[in-house]
């Protein structure tokens, strides 16, 4: 067999299921037979066209999916001492940096100054994503799953990845608060992992049923945007002070400014959304009368594996998440059901 079944982007807004060429692994990459891929806002966003102008995809056609788990199939040469075996569950990163940069030598490969060069490769964005029966990827790249997380919460390990970067960047102190803005798969396993590390006390701010599952997922109160002011609620539940912690996991431009409001004095934000270019205001007097630190939190570089320990050892229960699963052959309808927000996340099963 030299063909698989893929989903191709290959005009804007037209994402087909059609036979393409498997890849071949070249030497240091291994051969994987995708089993689950979950679909976010930046797959959504990628296949309108949005990030065009930052060459994701860099050109048509392309294969997206970035969020996903597998098996391994084949290793290509230079492998041999290599500790994965054909069968073994994985998951993949996706930020492949150059290795030599100063940011690749520091371990912040997620910042590798190649970007954008043939030395760097961001897989599913400017390389190709996994939404296909097959995918290849660099060894080094690879994180070998137990076989009690199964492929389709191994495909939440990415953004769970995501959440542990974001706690290791602001130095989250066991004891602390925090509130968390946007209780979508993000925000809800960001919340997760704050509660696994000894969080006191979470707030998740958000809308409508996604709420409950904020409760399920170690929050311990929720702030319904609609119904009240968020900055006044998150003041309300902490005595009038504002929490340690904020996470804004919204890619809203309107967030900052409310986020940075909720924070006490001396508090640190985390920034985890794209806004797709927009612009946000926020109050910079604020930031340096009462030393608020802001912080951009991008990819998940040396996460994967304490996220994939978290869940093995049951601290951070993912199942809630996983509700709504689709195959391949009805990819539209999953990209549909997170358009429409009925989905936390749509994952494919491959
Ligand atoms: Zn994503
Ligand atoms: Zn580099």
């Amino acid at each position: 067999m030299t063909t698989m079944r893929a989903a191709v982007l290959r005009k804007w807004n037209d994402l087909a299921v059609e036979q393409i060429p498997i890849p071949d692994p070249a030497p240091g990459e291994v051969l994987l037979r995708v089993r689950a891929c979950g679909l976010c806002g930046t797959d959504l966003k990628m296949v309108s066209g949005a990030f065009q102008e930052r060459g994701w995809p860099p050109k048509l056609p392309f294969v997206i999916g970035h969020e996903w788990s597998g098996e391994v199939v084949a290793l290509g040469e230079g492998l041999d001492d290599l500790e994965l075996q054909p069968g073994d569950k994985v998951v993949a990163e996706n930020h492949v940096g150059c290795g030599r940069c100063p940011m690749c030598r520091r371990g912040r490969y997620n910042l590798c100054e190649k970007a954008g060069t043939p030395g760097y490769r961001l897989y599913g964005h400017t390389a190709p994503g996994a939404l296909a029966e097959y995918a290849v990827r660099p060894a080094q790249m690879l994180h070998k799953l137990p076989e009690s997380i199964g492929p389709l919460e191994g495909a939440l390990v990415n953004q769970g990845s995501l959440g542990v970067h974001a706690l290791r960047r602001v130095e989250f102190l066991p004891g602390s608060t925090a509130a968390v803005f946007g209780p979508g798969l993000l925000g809800l396993l960001t919340a997760a992992v704050a509660s696994a590390s000894g969080a006191a006390r979470i707030i998740m701010v958000g809308r409508g049923s996604r709420l409950d599952l904020a409760l399920k997922m170690g929050c311990d109160e929720v702030v319904d945007y609609e119904k009240e002011d968020p900055v006044a609620a998150v003041k309300r539940l902490t005595a009038g002070r504002g929490v340690d912690y904020v996470f804004d996991c919204t890619g809203n431009p309107n967030v900052p400014a409310q986020a940075i409001g909720a924070l006490r004095r001396g508090g640190r934000a985390a920034i985890l959304g794209l806004t797709g270019g927009k612009r946000s205001e926020i109050d910079v007097d604020r930031l340096t009368l009462d030393e608020i630190d802001v912080m951009g939190i991008r990819s998940s570089p040396n996460a994967y594996p304490a996220m994939i320990a978290l869940m093995r050892s049951g601290k951070v229960d993912v199942s809630p998440l996983i509700t709504q699963v689709y195959p391949l052959e009805a990819v539209g309808e999953a990209l549909a059901a997170l358009e429409s927000r009925d989905a936390v996340r749509p994952i494919v099963e491959i």
